[in-house]
């Protein structure tokens, strides 16, 4: 089957990987120049280790992570509000962006990615899909994976009416050397009304570390903040989080504003499907978005693998539109609870989790191994 993958993503990669390996003919288009992330650090979780099974990928992931077992939310004194443990028998990983993105990259062959072609529209129809580019010519395809992320051109031509959510906070980012974070098997994150901040060990005494902060869409106010505006305005956290900001490079702070998708209902159109943020972005409060986009990849790999086409794509759907509203559902909440401003509430909502069991704390994120990949 010829099939076109539009974005070289974390998603558009795992997929190309895995789709080449079963012998499909396959075209990445990346509108950028690069195949490169922006981003600091990311979680992969042991659901995504455990799906890609015995597949070489995992290996590949594994040498490269930092091994979490353990998420720890703190107060800004750090006074601990809750400590879950990871499941158990399971590998959740941290790592840098770039070092992932590179690991998937080593399993797709150059010369099926076309960097600096930038789709501009799609047309499909009962039996094939035909791609049109901004400067080059037309292509047609028995299948088009849309793996364009959160502003995807895709999804808004063939579902014109998605909606994607701002969230009312924005995230700084940024990748910290030469530290010593002990113990190097927790993330953490300190929670308070001025905003969050996580920490997150990743090997070879390198961190990441994002802090969110309450804001209109498109703040121009928070675009100004740099290194010393946020070392100013966490300067009464824990030492930690002071030796991690003083540790930045003042110019490599990144800033995303917050948004994820409003679920929809199908990811299948005739013969273009979405796969990744473009089908289901979600917030960061789970660690999930690139872990979902990569497990969306599995699945479907093992639907093509496992059926005749129209029911691959099919079982495709069914099993990947329900769990990964599942998952912007309970991120966003996790979200709305760890923005709290509002003083009484952050001390109720304190004392509340002081108080809930971490083995319920825990088991939160249980339904994330149960999903299906075949
Ligand atoms: C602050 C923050 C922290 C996060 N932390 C985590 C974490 O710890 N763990 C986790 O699993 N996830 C995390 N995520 C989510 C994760 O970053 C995304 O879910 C993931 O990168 C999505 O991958 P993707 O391949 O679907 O899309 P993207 O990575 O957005 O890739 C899309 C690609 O498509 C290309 N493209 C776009 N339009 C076109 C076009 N018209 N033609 C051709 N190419 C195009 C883009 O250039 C890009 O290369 C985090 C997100 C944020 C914002």
């Amino acid at each position: 089957m010829k099939i076109a993958i539009v974005g070289a993503g974390i998603g558009g990669l795992t997929a190309a990987a895995l789709l080449k390996e079963q012998g499909h003919e396959i075209k990445v288009f990346e509108k950028n120049r690069e195949i490169a992330e922006a981003g600091a650090g990311i979680g992969i979780g042991g659901n995504v280790i455990d799906k890609l099974g015995k597949h070489d990928l995992a290996k590949g992931i594994k040498n490269i992570g930092q091994i979490i077992d353990v998420m720890e939310v703190l107060d800004e004194k750090a006074n601990v509000l809750s400590k879950a443990k990871l499941k158990k028998n399971t590998v959740n990983l941290t790592m840098t962006r770039q070092g992932l993105l590179d690991v998937i990259k080593s399993y797709v062959p150059d010369s099926i990615i076309y960097t600096n072609h930038k789709v501009k529209r799609v047309d499909s129809g009962a039996l094939k899909v035909e791609l049109h580019f901004a400067e080059h010519q037309s292509e047609a395809f028995d299948l088009c994976i849309g793996a364009d992320g959160l502003h995807s051109h895709i999804r808004s031509t063939i579902a014109p009416n998605s909606k994607i959510l701002y969230q009312g906070y924005t995230v700084f980012r940024g990748l910290v050397e030469d530290v010593d974070i002990k113990p190097d098997n927790i993330a953490k994150e300190y929670w308070s009304s001025k905003g969050r901040v996580g920490i997150v060990p990743l090997l070879n005494n390198k961190a990441y570390w994002f802090i969110s902060i309450n804001a209109k869409a498109q703040d121009a106010r928070l675009k100004s903040y740099g290194k010393p505006h946020l070392q100013a305005r966490f300067n009464h956290f824990p030492n930690e989080v002071r030796q991690i900001l003083d540790k930045q490079s003042e110019t490599e702070i990144l800033l995303h504003d917050m948004y994820d998708l409003q679920p929809l209902k199908t990811f299948v159109y005739q013969r273009v499907i979405l796969l990744g943020d473009a089908a289901h972005a979600t917030t960061p409060n789970m660690g999930q978005g690139a872990g979902q986009a990569m497990e969306d990849a599995i699945v479907l790999a093992n639907c093509l693998g496992a059926y005749p086409f129209e029911e691959a794509l099919q079982k495709y759907d069914k099993l990947r539109v329900k769990h990964t509203k599942k998952v912007i559902k309970k991120s966003r909440k996790i979200g709305k609870l760890a923005q709290l401003s509002n003083r009484p509430l952050i001390a109720l909502r304190n004392k509340i989790a002081k108080l809930i069991p971490n083995q319920l704390v825990s088991r939160q994120t249980k339904f994330l191994y149960k999903a299906k990949s075949k």
